[in-house]
């Protein structure tokens, strides 16, 4: 038995997800023709009380649309140090769109409208890149799957309007904050223009991300995301994947993020740990003891089938999700104690 935490996204379909799939209605989605994925389009764009949807192949994809819909090179975009569209985007933001970062020293990947405000660059300074782009992420992910404070969230939207600025969310693990908290869709979609939520993370599909946002911007979603080499054609199989995990995979998250807590729990009396983050939803970040080999921790663990990854300066990370059965669970437990 394999028990591999590295990822959300190693998951493999179930049963279900695969005949939803294998009986899907698929058409030309570069002329529109595909009726699975209109059918999860417009789903989506109405779960989030939003105008319109768009199906991506991947959630970098989808935010770096977003990030090229929101500005024009030269530009700039705020967002934290931790964030995915600047760390693990492959350079994208500069790549495909030709702006900058401007990035906020936050706290576990988030940050405070004060500091937002402060990294705004006065519109009249011409000497410096023009702002245009607020881009926050929730849950985030090399902030340890913390979930931002709504109100926080609404501050800046505030923020936004106050300086003329775009509003994006890297919704990948969306799902996962929304589940956490008291918040819907619909909250998220009124406050940002431009959502990405990714299926091929906790949802468990095998691909696909969807980009959500007002008309005025989407309207040229299509054509970016056809520059970007992102038009599918009958990628409806994918799509019924979607619908299939919107129905059926998203309450029991509530799952992966109880079992993250009960392995918070053990690894705090573990010797070998220094710390362990704060645990919110379906990522555990903790650190080992100054003394304690990453490697051969790593390497031991391996030995015994559990694999997570190292994410630098002694922090390691594992991230539960749906292929992470209760017989796993009780064995790293054990594994861990
Ligand atoms: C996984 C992830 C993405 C998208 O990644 P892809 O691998 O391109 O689908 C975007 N943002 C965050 C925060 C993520 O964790």
């Amino acid at each position: 038995m394999i028990i591999d935490l590295r990822s959300d996204t190693v998951t493999k379909p179930t049963k279900g997800m695969l005949d939803a799939m294998l009986t899907a209605d698929v058409g030309d989605d570069v002329y529109k023709e595909d009726p699975s994925v209109n059918r999860l389009e417009e789903r989506l764009a109405d779960m989030f009380g939003m105008d319109e949807a768009l199906f991506f192949p991947t959630g970098s994809m989808a935010n770096q649309a977003a990030l090229k819909l929101h500005t024009n090179p030269g530009e700039q975009v705020i967002c934290d140090k931790y964030a995915h569209i600047y760390n693990y985007e492959g350079g994208g933001a500069s790549f495909n769109s030709g702006i900058s970062c401007k990035l906020i020293d936050g706290h576990r990947g988030m940050f405070t409208t004060e500091q937002a405000k402060a990294s705004i660059n006065p519109p009249d300074f011409y000497h410096s890149p023009l702002t245009s782009l607020i881009a926050v992420e929730n849950t985030t992910n090399k902030g340890g799957g913390a979930c931002w404070d709504f109100e926080e969230l609404k501050k800046l939207r505030q923020l936004a309007n106050d300086n003329g600025l775009g509003y994006h969310l890297d919704g990948a693990r969306l799902w996962n904050a929304l589940v956490a908290s008291d918040q819907t869709p619909k909250h998220y979609g009124e406050l940002f223009d431009t959502i990405s939520v990714c299926l091929s993370k906790g949802l468990g599909c095998p691909m696909g991300s969807v980009l959500i946002g007002k008309k005025e911007l989407m309207q040229n979603a299509i054509r970016v995301r056809k520059i970007l080499g992102g038009g599918m054609r009958q990628v409806g199989f994918a799509a019924a994947a979607g619908l299939f995990a919107l129905d059926n995979h998203i309450e029991r998250l509530a799952e992966d993020h109880k079992k993250a807590k009960e392995i918070g729990e053990v690894l705090v009396k573990n010797e070998a740990i220094e710390k362990v983050e704060p645990i919110e939803t379906n990522i555990i970040i903790f650190e080992l003891k100054s003394h304690i080999d990453e490697t051969q921790f790593l390497d031991d663990l391996s030995e015994k089938g559990i694999k997570i990854i190292g994410m630098g300066s002694n922090k390691l990370r594992i991230v539960t999700h749906l292929d992470y059965t209760n017989e796993m669970h009780y064995k790293l437990l054990e594994t861990l104690t």
